[in-house]
């Protein structure tokens, strides 16, 4: 029997026009027996955060999300945040219990879920990110909670990469390169896992790629682009050619998006409902973006 109940939850980030987590969650709640629970889009600008925090416990939304600029900077104006969102520095799900607001970063689990999906043992695995910023932290440190056993983190700024090592140095092996280093692509040769982080390939850029040379990977390494939209970039397009096993973004996505209404609901919802709705919403973008052009 569905639920009578309304429950109000957010999105917020600047710009969130094109957002999927409002069809994505309602389709989510709606699937769970929470027909009645709400969930909007909210532009907020840099500056306006701690006005936020304040204005959703005073209406009391249940929950919100938290997008692009805002995932580092609202940790300091949350009560309390869960170990794994303090770790990675980065909080995509506030839950709001009686006016307690708590941080998660999903993000994590939906990565490392994707990976059971696909049934890549991350154990004592090499992996190499591509990319380091908030994405790539919260695969690195999923990695770390799976114990890999050496991460490589290779980004076009050398610097950011060897920072961005030292900060995950506590929880496992890892090192940062620029990915143009003899070194770093020495350590593509005994990948088990290479992982995009960049926006590189995005729709509608659909010809780019991260420049590494896939030939140097070994026989069976898994290419994984976290990139969604589209399904197949050219990354995924060149290692499929050269007979590499594929993952892209999409499940990382859903899985992310279940635990976030997990959070917010109690209630797993049915993946499958989601990516239907993801999916339609995507190419209905797609299609104005290409209109736009
Ligand atoms: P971010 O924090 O801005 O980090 C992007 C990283 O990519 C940085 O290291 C950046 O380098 C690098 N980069 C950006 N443009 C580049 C270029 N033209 N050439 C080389 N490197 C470039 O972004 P993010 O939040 O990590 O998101 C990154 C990607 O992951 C996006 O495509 C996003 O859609 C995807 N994502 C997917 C999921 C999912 O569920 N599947 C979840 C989160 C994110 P600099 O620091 O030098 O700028």
């Amino acid at each position: 029997m569905p639920s009578k109940e309304i429950k109000n939850f957010a999105i917020i980030g600047d710009p969130v026009a094109h957002t999927l987590s409002p069809k994505m969650q309602k389709a989510a709640f709606t699937a769970g027996g929470f027909p009645n629970y709400n969930y909007i889009p909210v532009p907020i600008p840099v500056g306006r955060l701690m006005l936020t925090v304040d204005g959703f416990k005073g209406l009391e939304f249940r929950g919100f999300n938290v997008t692009i600029p805002h995932k580092t900077n609202i940790i300091k104006y949350l009560d309390s945040v869960d170990p794994d969102a303090k770790i990675i520095g980065a909080v995509n799900t506030v839950v709001n219990d009686g006016g307690m607001m708590t941080g998660y970063n999903t993000d994590v689990t939906g990565f490392l879920a994707a990976l059971s999906e696909a049934d890549f043992m991350a154990e004592e695995c090499n992996a190499v990110i591509l990319g380091a910023g908030g994405a790539a932290r919260a695969v690195a440190w999923g990695l770390c909670k799976r114990k890999a056993g050496f991460i490589t983190v290779g980004a076009r700024n050398g610097e950011k990469a060897k920072k961005f090592a030292a900060d995950f140095e506590k929880f496992g092996s890892i090192a940062g390169y620029d990915w143009t280093e003899e070194e770093f692509k020495e350590n593509l040769q005994s990948a088990d896992i290479l992982i995009n982080t960049t926006p590189l390939g995005m729709y509608p850029e659909v010809d780019a790629m991260p420049p590494v040379d896939l030939k140097l990977l070994p026989e069976g390494a898994l290419v994984y682009d976290i990139i969604y939209n589209p399904a197949k970039t050219k990354f995924l397009q060149t290692a499929e050619e050269l007979g590499f096993p594929t993952l892209n973004g999409m499940s990382m996505l859903l899985l992310q998006g279940r635990e976030a209404c997990r959070l917010f609901t109690g209630h797993i919802p049915d993946v499958d409902i989601m990516r239907r709705v993801v999916k339609q919403e995507l190419n209905s973008q797609n299609r104005e973006i290409d209109k736009e052009k």
